[in-house]
């Protein structure tokens, strides 16, 4: 069975039935410290808390798409939003980049920890299933907006929190990326941030951590001095208000979990060592 996790605003769902699990996001962006997420993830791990790891990989996907000779096309909404525009040929080199590279490179940097980590996409098993958006509108160059179609993108309004559970109960540490699957069964580019909430107010977690190259949500992107500390659930135009670009969407998912009943949701760095325990004792922008 799986859990719709979309218009249930304060909706509590069940949790594991012991200990509830904490969801780690780490993003895909240059300068996070993989190592020292797997470490952390490693001890919790160990000390009996049910961990799920979720993960990005955008600095890697273009990368891959460079290399093949396939560069990434990113397209501006006439509301200013960017985002990749994934056709059938994006799709393949996105998932080349997120299930094959950073998924298992994840799942064997665990393995080496003595973590028995398992990965999966959103595709397998219908862990993340949601909507897909088929055409995007791009506003070009001369400034005339031009709809593309064959988009492979949507946003997760399922989770399969079953399969988590289970593998959970039976100790694996799920290590789950997009794509996720359209009801139509056909592949979307899905945001990591928001999978991740919808993973965890889905399992009923007790944290969820977004970790990325940035200490939390500045008020002023170019000044790391500038980092918000605490912000209460009312605050959530003022936060999108600071937030540029992909930092938008981290904090909808931030929020986004924290009505959905997620206790402790931090927006973290994680480009040190023990960067999932600084979240968890507080660094980084919290949100209560
Ligand atoms: P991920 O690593 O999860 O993919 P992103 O790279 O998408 O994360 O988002 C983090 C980025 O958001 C930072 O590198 C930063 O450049 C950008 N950003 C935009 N606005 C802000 C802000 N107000 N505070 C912090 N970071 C911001």
């Amino acid at each position: 069975m799986t859990t719709g996790v979309a218009n249930e605003p304060g909706v509590r769902p069940a949790t594991t039935g012991h200990i509830a699990p904490v969801v780690v996001k780490v993003g895909g962006g240059d300068g996070v410290d993989l190592a020292a997420v797997c470490a952390d993830v490693a001890s919790l791990s160990a000390a009996g808390t049910p961990v799920v790891l979720v993960h990005g990989g955008h600095a890697e996907t273009d990368r891959l798409a460079e290399a093949l000779g396939r560069p990434p096309v990113y397209v501006t909404s006439p509301s200013g939003h960017v985002s990749r525009y994934t056709d059938r040929a994006a799709l393949e080199v996105f998932t080349m980049a997120y299930c094959g590279k950073v998924n298992k490179g994840l799942v064997e940097a665990l393995q080496a920890l003595g973590v028995n980590a398992l990965g999966l996409s959103g595709l397998d098993g219908r862990l993340l299933v949601g909507r897909r958006k088929e055409s995007v509108r791009s506003v070009e160059k001369d400034g005339r907006v031009r709809v593309l179609h064959g988009d492979h993108t949507g946003t997760v309004e399922e989770v399969n929190a079953d399969l988590l559970r289970t593998l959970l109960s039976a100790g694996y540490v799920p290590v789950v990326c997009p794509p996720a699957l359209s009801y139509e069964g056909v592949a979307i580019n899905v945001d990591g941030d928001r999978a991740a909430a919808a993973v965890a107010r889905a399992l009923g977690a007790r944290a969820l951590l977004l970790l990325s190259n940035v200490p939390g949500l500045l008020a002023d992107p170019a000044d790391e001095s500038t980092l918000l500390t605490s912000l209460s659930a009312a605050q959530e135009e003022r936060a999108l208000a600071f937030a540029r670009g992909r930092m938008k969407r981290k904090v909808l998912a931030a929020f986004e979990a924290l009505r959905g009943g997620v206790r402790q949701v931090v927006i973290g760095d994680a480009r040190a060592a023990t960067p999932v325990e600084r979240a968890l004792s507080g660094a980084g922008t919290v949100l209560s």
